[in-house]
């Protein structure tokens, strides 16, 4: 009997333990909230064809088009051009780049109503896909990652088109700063602590919720390599690449091999 009684207290107590770590594992698990971007891809090809039905509004290095029905009918051209000037500014501040000349910016419409970007920096373009249900604000922070696509491309010339994607997105990401941050002061804030892919993974054809993680986790990744190697250590890296993630010369660079920066990364992300 007394031993029974001390099994149902150790079986409770076994259960209470499974109860605990489900719930520990249900609030890890909880997808973290996002800051609102979808899609982003870059590419160095030419820019596809666009319908002749936009209204161009040429002012100084940006030159904004928008399409019809791209954008609430409230908003204001003269507003939006404002706050895309001050997005330059700003991008242009945090990396420490300025436009190698002007930046055509392409504000189109999506029938399905999914919010993307990509950056043509060849052919010095940037683009978002949004549509009137979408407030403006996100098409700014949208192309506020396109602006650092273009200005890498400056910064880095013709090397940036063969970038590792860690570095291309992770700094496009980085470089738009509070664009993506939202009220966080720093991406490993954002994530605070929490990194569930890998760092050497391929973001093309991933569901947007992942595809948004992994940016973060690289935009995050490039804080601490700026944080602890410096800005000449990443430039010299961010030539080295050969367009596949983790293809960055990071052994060459800073002497540590990528999955030993990752580990002190993710280290310091806790
Ligand atoms: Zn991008």
């Amino acid at each position: 009997m007394r031993l029974l009684f001390s099994m149902r207290w150790l079986l409770a107590a076994i259960a209470l333990i499974i109860a605990a770590a489900a719930i520990t594992v249900s609030r890890t698990h909880q997808p973290r909230r996002l800051a609102p971007l979808v899609a982003d891809f870059s590419v160095g090809g030419a820019a596809p064809a666009l319908s002749g039905a936009t209204l161009p509004a040429l002012t100084g290095t940006l030159r904004i088009s928008v399409a019809p029905q791209a954008l609430p009918a409230s908003a204001s051209l003269d507003a939006i051009t404002a706050e895309l000037y001050t997005a330059l500014a700003y991008v242009s501040a945090r990396t420490g780049t300025t436009p190698a000349g002007p930046i055509t910016v392409q504000i189109l419409a999506d029938p399905q109503c999914a919010l993307h970007g990509a950056a043509y920096t060849q052919s010095r373009e940037v683009h978002v896909t949004t549509c009137a249900a979408i407030p403006p604000a996100r098409a700014v922070n949208i192309l506020a990652h396109e602006f650092v696509h273009q200005l890498a491309h400056d910064s880095y010339g013709d090397s940036h088109l063969r970038s590792d994607p860690i570095l291309l997105e992770g700094w496009a990401t980085w470089g738009a700063g509070h664009y993506w941050l939202g009220q966080h002061a720093t991406f490993r804030d954002f994530l605070g602590g929490e990194a569930p892919l890998p760092l050497v993974a391929n973001h093309l054809g991933r569901p947007a919720a992942e595809m948004n993680t992994l940016y973060y986790q690289w935009a995050s990744f490039v804080e601490y390599l700026l944080v602890t190697y410096g800005r000449d250590a990443f430039d010299q890296l961010y030539r080295s690449g050969n367009s596949t993630p983790g293809s960055a010369d990071y052994q060459g660079v800073y002497g540590i091999d990528l999955a030993t920066l990752e580990a002190a990364w993710r280290e310091w992300l806790r």
